[in-house]
């Protein structure tokens, strides 16, 4: 038997060899060591942007973002995150306040600091963060639970017990992003102070569900802790993680009071479609395939490829979010027991339903969305993946924040107008703080925060080229060669891209360079000579040589307007069309057309000429299209449901469609991303 010093020793040795021979240990999602990842991440800090769009957003995320949200969370009269870890850890005096899910909510705006410093190195947001840390630590209990409201509860109340007593509470939410913000701050800073915190909490977590009844066990709300649970096992390497990730799946649906909301009416493995709360679900989702990268436990792909596609063929928005309602049944229709009806909420609806005013499409679903497809494409390196994310990030996810990054979204309508005679529960104006439902900011912070990570990926074969933005790379392929090069582009308002190689390796290697789903006419370069290889939309083209330094790869993504239908089953968009440019989605608000008209009252034909055109909004470079709209009758409908047409032509009008994401930026508008399509 070793002694424990000497095992110590040897476990340390064995520790620093396995380091060194992975490159990747710093990326954001680490499946450097994952056996059943196709592809890994870069280290966090190895892409930094230089100019154009995401340098842009990150400029803002850094300056705005998370000053100002950081701001609202250690501000005693609204977040009052901070006072909950202090009243927590005896520091001060109070109530909880604010939602159970808080502390989870200010663990993403942390993840967004840690993100952050990686890119920056900057000192203060270090020192921020060590003060942070040390009053969570002292918030922790001995036994690594950690949740304010429950422990402020027991304080004020000795004897009263607390913790775990609810499987609706967010417990595990907020345990999930503590352990994800923690691997993040310990790959961004090399210190163990966050990352031991978490240890305590994923050791107290294994040790609950190894004692805790089925029916507390099923704790299924928002499950961020699948994700974080695996991220620990990657950090740590301790097999007891990687048990509760399986376990955590294994016993869902296993109780019968399960619900389609939470999706465990039915075990994980025998689902087929996405129901239920789509924040929950795409959670779920990530956090299978997260599970799936460690064990190649094919029964989770199997479930994870029949719902990624129920999702695309007839239950995504066009721009990327999920989840049409506010609330619903599910299932209806399809049974004739009334038991079997359930209640649904901020969920995924039947095939096809896709509202536009009332669309739910909450910000955080987005975020989801996004993470699910990056690990997606983290398995397969299937381009489709990479499709879904981008546009995703471009349109359902960047919709939830204001241009300047202070005011934000809850839900993203299709659609807004002030006639509808009804008040939905949120505002359709962006605002400043949501409230109780704070989720989404620093969900949407950290995300953009975290858009570097997923420009590139490594594999056994070469270098991945996800994201296009100017930006420098440099890092290390799987064989430990050094890399790097430059990125030149103004996507995704232009679809020529450039990249420009400095230190390459010495062996051959392939570079994948992704042609977008949406790009029928590409063309690629090398050296200015024609690349000798196909270009199908929606794959990586494969350039496989030996390369030097100052090699130039060209590639030019034609990026004309397009015009979009939908299927004819989506009923709520029959005979409209959206417009799309490049990866952006457009739509039309009434900032953008001339006064005392209303965007309701407009239709485009199909031959109508819209033009590119460079515009600022709140200081944020955007391109505009402009063009002349078909003007339709919408007036003196009050109090009516039908009339006969009105075939009279009432000439056209000047209008300007902005991106998707940028609406609202301008005061209160109405707005219509599908618009009626005048033939
Ligand atoms: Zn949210």
């Amino acid at each position: 038997m070793m002694g424990k010093k000497l095992k110590a020793a040897f476990y340390a040795v064995l520790f620093a060899a396995s380091t060194a021979a992975f490159a990747q240990d710093k990326a954001l999602v680490n499946t450097s060591k994952s056996p059943y990842a196709k592809l890994e991440s870069v280290n966090m800090g190895d892409v930094q942007w230089t100019n154009g769009f995401w340098a842009e957003r990150f400029k803002a995320c850094r300056d705005s973002m998370i000053p100002n949200m950081w701001r609202i969370y250690a501000d005693p009269k609204m977040g009052h995150a901070v006072q909950n870890f202090e009243i927590a850890a005896g520091l001060d005096t109070g109530s909880h306040v604010g939602p159970p899910f808080q502390d989870g909510d200010f663990y993403k705006l942390f993840e967004a600091v840690a993100s952050l410093y990686a890119q920056t190195h900057d000192k203060k947001l270090d020192e921020l963060m060590d003060k942070t840390i040390a009053i969570i630590g002292k918030a922790q209990r001995a036994d690594g639970y950690i949740h304010t409201p429950a422990e402020i509860e027991e304080r004020m109340h000795p004897g009263v017990k607390a913790s775990f007593q609810d499987r609706l509470n967010f417990e595990t939410y907020n345990l999930g992003h503590l352990m994800t913000a923690a691997c993040i701050h310990y790959r961004a800073t090399g210190k163990r102070t966050f990352l031991d915190i978490a240890v305590k909490a994923t050791d107290y977590l294994y040790r609950f569900y190894k004692t805790a009844s089925p029916e507390l066990a099923r704790n299924a709300i928002c499950p961020s802790h699948y994700m974080g649970v695996v991220e620990m096992y990657r950090t740590t390497r301790d097999p007891k993680y990687l048990e509760l990730a399986k376990n955590l799946i294994d016993i869902r649906g296993l109780m019968k009071e399960g619900t389609d909301d939470n999706q465990d009416r039915i075990p994980f493995r025998e689902q087929t479609v996405a129901t239920g709360h789509a924040v929950r679900a795409n959670y779920l989702y990530a956090g299978a395939a997260d599970v799936f990268a460690e064990t190649g436990d094919t029964s989770l792909t199997h479930v994870l490829n029949l719902v990624w596609n129920d999702v695309t063929q007839h239950k995504l928005y066009i721009t990327g979010g999920c989840g049409a309602l506010y609330d619903g049944v599910s299932p209806d229709g399809t049974s004739y027991l009334l038991k079997d009806v359930q209640q649904v909420h901020q969920a995924y609806g039947r095939d096809y339903q896709l509202p536009n005013f009332t669309a739910h499409n909450e910000t955080c679903a987005a975020v989801g969305n996004v993470l699910w497809n990056w690990r997606m494409l983290q398995l397969t390196g299937d381009a489709k993946y990479a499709d879904i994310m981008e546009l995703t990030l471009y349109n359902g996810m960047l919709s939830g924040i204001s241009l300047n990054g202070t005011k934000f979204l809850y839900t993203n309508p299709l659609a807004v107008s002030d006639d509808l005679p009804f008040a939905q529960r949120w505002s359709k104006d962006r605002v400043g703080y949501i409230g109780y439902s704070n989720c989404c900011p620093p969900n949407v912070i950290r995300t953009i925060a975290e858009v570097s990570n997923y420009a590139y990926n490594v594999s056994d074969k070469g270098l991945w080229v996800n994201l296009y933005g100017g930006n420098n790379l440099s890092t290390t392929l799987k064989d430990g060669s050094k890399i790097k090069l430059t990125q030149q582009t103004d996507y995704p308002w232009n679809g020529a891209v450039s990249i420009t190689l400095q230190e390459v390796p010495a062996n051959t290697f392939s570079f994948f360079v992704r042609i977008p789903g949406w790009c029928k006419n590409a063309s690629l370069t090398v050296n200015g000579k024609p690349a000798s290889v196909i270009l199908t939309p929606g794959t990586y083209a494969e350039l496989n040589r030996k390369w030097h330094a100052g090699d130039k790869i060209e590639l030019q993504l034609a990026m004309p307007v397009t015009m979009v239908e939908a299927n004819p089953l989506v009923e709520e968009v029959r005979n409209q069309i959206a417009v799309k440019r490049g990866p952006v989605v457009y739509c039309i608000e009434s900032a953008g057309i001339p006064k005392g008209k209303k965007v309701s009252g407009l239709a485009l034909s199909s031959n109508i000429d819209l033009k590119p055109q460079n515009i600022k909004i709140d200081n944020a470079d955007l391109v505009s299209l402009t063009g002349k709209a078909t003007i339709i009758d919408n007036t003196k409908w009050t109090n009516q449901l039908y009339r006969e047409v009105n075939s009279k032509p009432l000439g056209t009008v000047d209008v300007q469609l902005i991106p998707y994401f940028a609406w609202g930026n301008r005061g209160h508008v109405e707005m219509e991303t599908w618009i009626p399509f005048s033939r």
